[in-house]
Formats: structure tokens, sequence, C-alpha cells
């Protein structure tokens, strides 16, 4: 029978090891824990932290036994590993999140579909199965929309903004292109945001929530750029993320690490763009500005462990780095200074290979006055934007 609590010197398994992996592989080996990584890519970074590792494919029946009967409970880092497998997983071990929940969160028009049907607040969007029917959609939804793939897009990959219905025909050969068997589509309409926010919430197997503090995020040619943390925001608005955190993790009855990604409209209304069931990379500063970090939450909820009441000790601003800024850091004289001020934090993640647009590490400023963290962050954004030359030569 499995305990209700897993012990300290017990082996957790991780699908995916990525830096959401290996970052909880970390924390997990912090609090008494070994961590069996399973990812098939071989460099992937969580594979040097951890106890053992597997890499052969995700469908690979024999690994999904071994991997099973090594670990006493499951997690994964990102949505798009396959929930049959945490489903199969699952009738061996507590998997958390569960398959069920991974599935509503994994396709983002069941998600959609399923926030919609429980009243919470989402743009207007319709489904797309065929992408020849794009340019009625389009009308039915009403300009500006953002067409995304249904399954596996991530930091704006699979999406496409479509400003002015003229602009659909030419754009319909490149999202049929993105079809694979059986690939479904969401048009969704484009919303006026006045600022990008994001929470992270954590329910344990008991029911109980904790939420993090709300913050704010801004994106670069859709991939997260800077987190500020705490945000500051409208009276109420903070106690309306909350509020939204808490009722969409019990509403799928979910146990594990959240994260709510949310649109800030004018007039204060808050509306959800996203649930992501895992630590986020908006949620890394609490890994040098809060009591316990995302992935300590994350490790108490996957063993079993009611959440932690979190405090915020700094204020605190992430900068991420992609692609080459991980380079321009090393030789830029701006970048090191701003490195050596007391409160900053560098994470390397150790990827072996530098490619466009991928998440290379990131940098956590903290300051007592939020200003100045917040000023420090800009600076050194700043610094790797010249360096790059342009805001989208991500
Ligand atoms: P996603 O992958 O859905 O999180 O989208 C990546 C980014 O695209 C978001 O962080 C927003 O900046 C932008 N975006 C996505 N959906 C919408 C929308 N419905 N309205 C406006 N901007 C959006």
């Amino acid at each position: 029978m499995t305990p209700t609590v897993i012990e300290p010197g017990s082996v957790l398994g991780v699908l995916g090891g990525g830096q959401l992996g290996a970052l909880f592989t970390r924390a997990a080996a912090k609090h008494g824990y070994r961590v069996v990584v399973w990812d098939p890519d071989r460099d992937a970074p969580a594979h040097r932290l951890a106890a053992h590792s597997f890499t052969t494919p995700f469908t690979d029946r024999e690994t999904v036994t071994r991997f099973a009967s090594t670990v006493s409970a499951v997690t994964y880092e990102w949505e798009n590993v396959p929930a049959e497998l945490c489903e199969q997983l699952e009738r061996q071990r507590p998997v958390r999140p569960s398959g069920g929940v991974l599935r509503s969160i994994q396709n983002r028009l069941v998600q959609k579909r399923f926030l919609a049907g429980h009243g919470f607040p989402v743009p207007r969007f319709a489904p797309l199965t065929d992408p020849n029917d794009l340019p009625d959609l389009v009308r039915e939804v009403g300009c500006p929309v953002i067409c995304k793939t249904a399954m596996a897009g991530y930091d704006g990959k699979g999406q496409w903004r479509i400003d002015e219905p003229s602009a659909v025909p030419p754009l319909v050969p490149s999202v049929q292109a993105s079809a694979l068997p059986g690939m479904q589509w969401i048009v969704e309409a484009c919303v006026p945001f006045e600022r990008e926010l994001s929470i992270l919430a954590a329910r344990g197997v008991d029911g109980e929530v904790i939420v993090f503090p709300l913050v704010e995020n801004e994106h670069e040619q859709g991939i997260l750029r800077t987190t500020l943390a705490p945000a500051l925001l409208p009276s109420g608005v903070a106690e309306r993320a909350e509020t939204l955190a808490r009722g969409v993790i019990e509403c799928m009855d979910g146990v594990g690490l959240f994260c709510l990604e949310l649109f800030l409209l004018p007039d204060a209304v808050v509306l959800i763009n996203e649930v992501a069931p895992r630590p986020h990379n908006s949620g890394h500063y609490t890994l040098d500005a809060c009591s316990l970090s995302q992935f300590e939450q994350q490790v108490r909820a996957v063993c079993g462990l009611p959440p932690e009441p979190v405090r915020l000790l700094s204020p605190a601003a992430m900068v991420n780095l992609i692609g080459k800024d991980i380079e321009t850091i090393k030789q830029d004289a701006e970048c090191q200074r701003l490195l050596g001020l007391p409160g900053a934090y560098l994470h390397d993640y150790g990827k072996r290979e530098t490619r466009p647009r991928r998440k290379m590490g990131h940098v956590t400023f903290l300051a007592e006055d939020r200003n100045i963290a917040r000023e420090r962050a800009e600076q050194f954004h700043r610094r790797l934007l010249d360096a790059i030359g342009h805001p989208d030569g991500l």
C-alpha cells in the first residue's frame, strides 16, 4: 500500500529533465530525497543531477515498469509529456498532478473549454479542426485573433497573430503545415491587456492550498523575458488572481504545484490565459526571494505533505537569459558589474548547446526597494538587447 506521506530518503521520479526537472531534483535533494529522471534527450541538464537516468523514448514499456518500480511517486516538468504514460504509471504509483488533470490541461482547447465551462473568465475562443475554416472562424471571433495549435505549442511556437481578415489566406498553408494527425487549433480573441501577470499555487492531497505572491511578466516574441515580484496593482486585483488560482485548482481537484498565467485588462478585469500543472519560469524568483521555492512546494505536494505558507523575503526582478545571452554576460563589463552587485543571483542551466530562443539561465536581482530591483533588471535587460542589436533578435 502507498504510504500517505513519502519520507525523506525515498526516491521520486520526474518525467522531463530540462531546467525545471533539474531545479526540482535540486529541491528534492535539499529535503533528503533522491530523484530518477526520465528524459529521452541525453543532454537534458537534470540527468547530471539524477540518482538514476532513463533516456529511452517515453513509449518504452520496459522502462515504464522499471521506472515505476524504482520510484515512490512521480511528477513531470512540463505538460507535453504523454498523458497515457502518466495514467500507466498511476496504476502503480501516485502521479501528482494526476494523469486526468494533465489531460484537462495539456490540450489548450480542452483546457479553455474546462475553464469556460466552469465559469472562469477566458478570452473568447473557437475550435478549429480544418485550417480551411480559418477565414470563417476569424470573422466569427473578430480580429485581432491568435490562432494556436491545441497541443505542444510553447514560448509562442505554433501561434499566428492575425490583425486583419485579409491576412488570413496567406497564413492558411503554414497553419496547415503544422498539422500532425488529429491536430486541432484554437482561435482566440487577442485581448488588449495592460499587463501580463502570473500566480503560483500549491495544493496538497488534503486539499489545502497556498498561493505565492502575484507577479508581473513581460514577454519578447512570445517568450517570457522579465518577471517582477510582487506585482503592484490596483486594489482587488491580487485578491481576484488568488481566488481564481484557488478556484481553478480546486475545480480540477489538482494536487501539485500549478501556475495561472493571467491578463489584466482595463477596468481591472482579469482573464486566465493558461494554466500550467508544474513550476513556471515566472516563479523562478522564488528560488532566491521566498522562504520556500516553487520547486520545494512541488516536492512537498508530490510527497503528500501539505503545502507550506510562503513568505516573500525580498522584492525581486528576474531576467531570462535566452540564446546567446549566456555568452554575452560573460564578456560584457556592464553585465558583470550588475551581476557583481549584492542581491544579484545568476542561475546557469548548464545546457551544452546554445540555440536561438532557448532558455539558458536566468538572473534574479533582489533589493529591499522593489524599484531598485526593477531598475537593475531593466539595466541588465537593456544591455542584453544592445548586445543582440535589436529587441527581436532572440
Ligand atoms: P501562450 O503560449 O498562450 O502563453 O502565449 C504566449 C504569449 O502570447 C502570451 O504571454 C501573450 O503575450 C500572447 N498572447 C497569447 N494569447 C493571447 C491573447 N488571447 N490575447 C493577447 N495576447 C495573447
